[in-house]
């Protein structure tokens, strides 16, 4: 079994990109799994601070190594968006495979500083973890947004990327290229996307020459998605498209069985929304369609 860092060079060298998909409960990881495993794509599952606190980090970080060794499948567990040393520790030590080190609210000599320091002593708890370190802004919760925010301001620029890669070691970037977490509602409704800087992206790749994750993909127009990969996307997250399809179908199950309260006959609804939404994008993302 490769390990993560294999899995993203070798999604580079085919063109292709990665899917995360965060999770919270079980609903949301069984339909991750099962459209990964029907696609046979390799497949990160990511668990924030605030789905770490439900989850438990033990808990998810033994549930997705389970998949892994019973169906010898190329599943990893990314710890998303971790904002302190501490946090990061504690996920490291129970086997995540990547760490999201987000200090971008912080001003970048300090950013750098904390940075570097966490990816020294992460890779002495495991050598192979990967560190994702973020610079720009693309604005905080993977929720429904009521206004727009101003993302011209926070952009990443290239030269500020690579002394970023350069002076921290971080094995991957995330950063700012008109990506945003969250959906308007406009974007719920399916009546606009959110448009990706390519340009912009081709130049962060040519300049810091380091693996680059997309955050926030909800919402994203398809071809923006196909662009972005050929210009050096490797991984792309998608979080509150997956938290829209969770609520609609456990909602649709719930009006259809109105008396019923075995849950394992009410989830299993919720878990063929999400999968419908997570293979949909599976697909664009290895070239599948
Ligand atoms: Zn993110």
């Amino acid at each position: 079994m490769h390990n993560l860092r294999r899995v993203l060079e070798c999604a580079q060298e085919r063109r292709v990109a990665v899917g995360h998909f965060n999770v919270s409960d079980l609903v949301l990881l069984k339909a991750v799994f099962a459209a990964a495993q029907e696609l046979n794509v390799p497949v990160v599952v990511g668990a924030s601070k605030g789905e770490r606190d439900f989850l438990g980090v033990h808990e998810i970080a033994n549930l997705v190594r389970i998949l892994r060794e019973k169906f010898d499948f190329p599943i990893f567990l990314n710890a998303d968006h971790t904002h302190s040393l501490a946090d990061a520790i504690e996920a490291a030590s129970a086997g995540f495979d990547a760490i999201v080190f987000d200090l971008s609210a912080l001003p970048i000599a300090e950013n750098v500083r904390q940075t570097k320091e966490a990816v020294e002593a992460l890779k002495n708890i495991n050598p192979d973890i990967l560190v994702e370190g973020e610079i720009g802004d693309i604005g905080t919760g993977s929720e429904i947004h009521e206004a727009a925010p101003d993302l011209a301001k926070g952009l990443t620029a290239p030269a500020e990327a690579k002394e970023y890669v350069d002076a921290t070691g971080v094995d991957v970037l995330a950063p700012a290229v008109g990506n945003m977490h969250g959906m308007l509602k406009s974007m719920v409704a399916g009546q606009t996307k959110k448009r990706l800087d390519i340009e912009r992206i081709a130049q962060i790749k040519n300049t810091a020459r380091v693996l680059l994750t997309l955050h926030g993909g909800s919402g994203t127009h398809d071809q923006d998605f196909k662009n972005a990969i050929a210009a050096g996307i490797n991984m792309v997250h998608i979080n509150t498209e997956l938290r829209v399809a969770w609520r609609r179908g456990l909602e649709e199950a719930l009006v259809k069985q109105p008396t019923e309260v075995v849950p394992y006959k009410i989830l299993p609804v919720a878990v063929e929304s999400v999968k419908q939404v997570v293979r949909s994008r599976l697909k664009l993302f290895n070239n599948q369609q």
